[in-house]
């Protein structure tokens, strides 16, 4: 038997592998990534290891020796170049091949670049690798003014960082707001204040039309409303791309992703794709998502494994995320929609609170800063497949972790 081979060596396809052993799977298990690294969590990359709480070691998914005690192949800094459909093997940068019976494409994604001038002098930074993060936290020692361009996840998580480092920082956005993609108008603004809060200054709905520098070296951003940012650092985090280019080569569906059904297999049943190259129907959306979260990957992992071990189920996890910014943990369980209803659980200014969006009516995300509880029930409730009404959550007192304790499933 070839038995799997997983292209990527990240998040998604370390649990590949792990889920497979633990589920019995007696064949050969290969791993594949390009990244000279043994397998490692991103999220630390912007959060702990750039204040320089954790180090690398502490990044890894697995210490690298348990790999190979489950017979675990794990082949770092090597790419797949091809995928032959109809023998079944890749095609290695090295040149060799690998057969498979079953291939798990975990390709990820990759940082959207910059198009303008001077977004390759020094100085100018995106944050995805670990080695992206080695350079950039090294800057970041010397750095007195950082500009980061996009108010994102990435990009607020490193804005937090370079204030708390005593850097001045500046964040230029094309939105209104900040994470306008991922969370209400309500925790947008919440989360501009905190960030003000810090001395973060933000320039809205403007794009950057040029860097300019010096020997080199970044020195100012010029935006679209004339603006000029003095700055001897930029990082640029304006969203990603989904690895989909060997997918799409090998013939099959792509779309805003790998396209997968409900099991998570691709228009070839002899490959599935997970984590954040793919694009798959969920029981939260209204349609085909990609979602770019380590539930996502790990959880979507899971699912492929055990159908590959013979226990095949639909994949239907819960989605949550989580971004830490300072002293506030947002958590997001569900996936919310731009037209939702909103409710606010808590008071706001005490730095604990959850907002509640209502998708029809019924409750479908519910995003909590420093409110652990009210994000454990909703993935609870998310689970149980029933939410409250926002007739129900308008009740005067109520309290999402109470309501969850008190349902007949909760016993
Ligand atoms: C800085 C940062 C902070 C984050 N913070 C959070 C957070 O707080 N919470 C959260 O839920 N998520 C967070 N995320 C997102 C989370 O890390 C990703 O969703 C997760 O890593 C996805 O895992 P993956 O395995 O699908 O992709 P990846 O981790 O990107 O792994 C894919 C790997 O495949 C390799 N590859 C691609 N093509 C090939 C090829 N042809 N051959 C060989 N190898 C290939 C890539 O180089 C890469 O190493 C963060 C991400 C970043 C970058």
């Amino acid at each position: 038997m070839s038995g799997v081979v997983i292209v990527g060596a990240g998040q998604a396809a370390a649990q590949a592998a792990l889920s497979l052993r633990d589920g019995g799977y007696q064949a050969p298990v290969t791993l594949v990534g390009e990244e000279s690294e043994q397998p490692y969590q991103r999220p630390p990359l912007s959060k702990a290891y750039m204040l320089g709480k954790a180090d690398e070691a502490a990044l890894r998914v697995r210490q690298p020796d348990l790999y190979a005690a489950q017979d675990i192949r794990v082949v770092t800094g090597e790419r797949v170049e091809a995928i032959d459909r109809a023998s079944r093997r890749v095609s290695l940068a090295c040149g060799g091949e690998l057969a498979y019976d079953h291939l798990i494409l975990a390709t990820g994604a990759r940082n959207r670049a910059l198009p303008v001038r001077g977004a390759d002098l020094d100085g100018v930074f995106m944050l995805r690798t670990l080695e992206d993060a080695r350079r950039l936290r090294a800057r970041l020692t010397t750095a007195r003014r950082a500009v980061v361009v996009g108010a994102g996840f990435i990009g607020l998580e490193f804005a937090a960082v370079a204030a708390k480092s005593g850097c001045a920082v500046e964040v230029i956005e094309a939105a209104e707001r900040v994470m306008a993609r991922a969370v209400s108008p309500f925790m947008s603004v919440f989360f501009a204040q905190a960030h003000r809060d810090m001395g973060v200054v933000f320039h809205f709905a403007e794009g950057v039309l040029a860097i300019t520098g010096a020997d080199g070296e970044a020195a100012e951003v010029h935006t679209t409303s004339g603006r000029r940012v003095a700055a001897d650092l930029v990082v640029v985090g304006i969203g990603v791309i989904p690895n989909v280019e060997l997918a799409e080569a090998a013939g099959l569906a792509t779309g805003n992703g790998i396209c997968t059904d409900a099991d998570l297999l691709t228009s070839d049943p002899s490959i599935s794709a997970i984590g954040d190259c793919a694009s798959s129907p969920s029981p939260f959306a209204d349609g085909p998502v990609r979602i770019e979260s380590v539930q996502n990957a790990t959880d979507q992992a899971r699912a492929v494994a055990r159908r590959l071990c013979g226990r095949p189920a639909p994949y239907g996890a819960v989605p949550w995320f989580w971004s830490d910014q300072g002293a506030h943990k947002l958590q997001i369980a569900g996936l919310g929609r731009p037209d939702d209803e909103t409710l606010v659980l808590g008071d706001p200014s005490t730095g604990r609170f959850s907002v509640c969006r209502f998708h029809r009516g019924r409750l479908a995300c519910v995003e909590s800063v420093n409110r652990a509880a009210d994000h454990m029930a909703m993935r609870k409730l998310l689970q149980s497949g029933g939410t409250p009404s926002m007739e129900v959550v308008a009740t005067p007192g109520f309290d999402l972790k109470a309501f969850v304790a008190a349902l007949p499933t909760a016993a």
